[in-house]
């Protein structure tokens, strides 16, 4: 994986840090079995179910001493979900007449998201799951193997299969996700914060990627929802940051060669709700900081709109800890989510990112501007710096400008690049900002 492998080589006990390992990850890597290998046999407990990437798998049952093709699966196929939905015993015995390649779902991963689904749903599932059983010991025992085939398959109208190629995508990014998290497959990219009045960076943005092996560089809008609902963005998030710790004081250091007078470069970092418990109560946050001799007021960390909404008194107690190891916190993408404004007092906020769709309607009528104009005032009476996020051109700049707003972020400054770009724009940026505002006060 080239820079960003040898750079993440050194976070390793971070990214999967013990405490915080998903029993699952450790048993539900691919697994390749040669042809003629008996995956399971029927009557056997089964702590798993199997989604075929390549090969093929036979399906048979024993018949009084006689062996029952029921069928043959192939990639994209599911077999031995039964036992792993009510634990019961396996109905048929598995044998891979390819070699084959399938991802193992543990037994415990589903019954947990069992679990959380709809009780109502859950309840249905186990009720044919029980019926199923039924209706397809009748099947054999008719020697009914077409109905048999059918079953096992699980049907095949257009909804369910639109389901069930979901589902699938879902579980491979999510296995994907698993083998990323061991190989340590991700690099962060920084996108500049810029001072509105001076024109001068005043810090970055770290941003998220996965470097996949075979689909190369992946958006967080990707795989971030899968970390969450999977637990995986408890080793992700802290690994991010880690890194981002690691890598600011570089950013400094080239700032401080042109601006040695100015307030030091902060580092924004993106924390998922998750992740806010975790890292209050485990004390891993302030480790984080001291390992790296992080200057706590140079950290601003993002949160997002749901976390204060879905659980109000939980996230002030665990934000208050936060912001006791001296980080700064920071509401992003305001105005997407509930844009509920009576709760922001109440939280220990330092920052407001006015999410893009409100930046890009400055341009479009005086009422997006106003709207813009009336969360920097609301900013403002909270004591809290704004960022407008997305600022995609010159005239949105222009808008911007006369609203009494600190930061732009956006395309218009510079796209978000990886750490040794990132450094080489960071410096031209210096020398030319040094030099401008040279020759201005030579001028003045
Ligand atoms: P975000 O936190 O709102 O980050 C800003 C996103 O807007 C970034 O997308 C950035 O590339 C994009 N952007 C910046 N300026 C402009 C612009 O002028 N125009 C347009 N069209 N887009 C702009 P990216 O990097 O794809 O990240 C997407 C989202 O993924 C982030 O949105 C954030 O919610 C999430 N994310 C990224 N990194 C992390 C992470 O380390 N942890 C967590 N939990 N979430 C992350
Ligand atoms: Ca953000
Ligand atoms: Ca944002």
């Amino acid at each position: 994986m080239g820079r960003a492998c040898t750079a993440a080589a050194s976070y390793r006990p971070h990214l999967r840090p013990k405490d915080e390992t998903i029993s699952i990850i450790e048993d539900a890597k691919r697994k390749s079995i040669r042809a003629g290998t008996t995956i399971f046999r029927e009557h056997e407990t089964g702590d798993f179910a199997y989604l075929i990437e390549t090969g093929k798998v036979e399906l048979s049952a024993d018949d009084e001493g006689r062996k029952v093709v029921i069928t043959i699966v192939g990639a994209g196929d599911l077999f031995g979900e039964m036992s792993v939905i009510d634990n019961s015993l396996r109905i048929a015995t598995a044998i891979a007449i390819e070699d084959t390649v399938v991802i193992p779902i543990g037994a415990e991963l589903f019954q947990e998201k069992l679990g959380k689904s709809d009780p109502m749903a859950y309840m249905f599932l186990r009720v044919l799951a029980g019926r199923y059983r039924w209706a397809l010991r009748r099947a054999l025992d008719n020697q009914n193997l077409n109905s048999a085939k059918t079953m096992m398959m699980g049907g095949m109208d257009t909804r369910y299969m639109r389901v069930r190629e979901s589902a699938i995508n879902r579980l491979r990014i999510e296995q994907d996700l698993r083998e990323a998290v061991e190989n340590e497959q991700f690099l962060l990219y920084y996108q500049p914060i810029v001072a509105i009045d001076t024109g001068v960076i005043a810090g970055f943005e770290a941003l998220l990627r996965w470097q996949h092996p075979e689909r190369g560089i992946i958006s967080p809008d990707e795989f971030i929802g899968v970390a969450e609902e999977s637990d995986l963005i408890i080793p992700i998030g802290s690994w991010v940051i880690e890194k981002a710790c690691e890598d600011l004081p570089r950013f400094q250091d080239v700032f401080d060669q042109n601006f040695m007078d100015q307030s030091k470069l902060f580092m924004s970092i993106n924390v998922s709700p998750k992740q806010i418990d975790k890292l209050s109560k485990l004390g891993r946050l302030q480790a984080i900081l001291d390992i790296h001799k992080t200057d706590p007021t140079t950290i601003k960390l993002e949160i997002t709109e749901d976390i204060l909404v879905t659980s109000p008194e939980a996230a002030a107690l665990a934000l208050d800890k936060i912001k006791k190891t001296g980080v700064e916190l920071a509401l992003d993408d305001f105005g997407t989510g509930y844009s509920s404004m009576s709760y922001l007092h109440r939280f220990p906020l330092d920052v407001l990112k006015i999410d893009r769709t409100f930046i890009d309607a400055v341009n479009k009528d005086e009422k997006g501007l106003d709207i813009v104009r009336g969360i920097i005032g609301l900013a403002r009476a909270l004591r809290m710096k704004v960022v407008a996020e997305g600022v995609e051109n010159l005239e949105t700049l222009n808008k911007i400008r006369n609203l009494d707003c600190d930061y732009l972020q956006g395309f218009f400054a510079s796209k978000p690049w990886p750490l040794d770009a990132m450094l080489a724009s960071l410096a031209r940026h210096c020398r030319s900002r040094a030099n401008a505002m040279a020759e201005r006060k030579c001028a003045s």
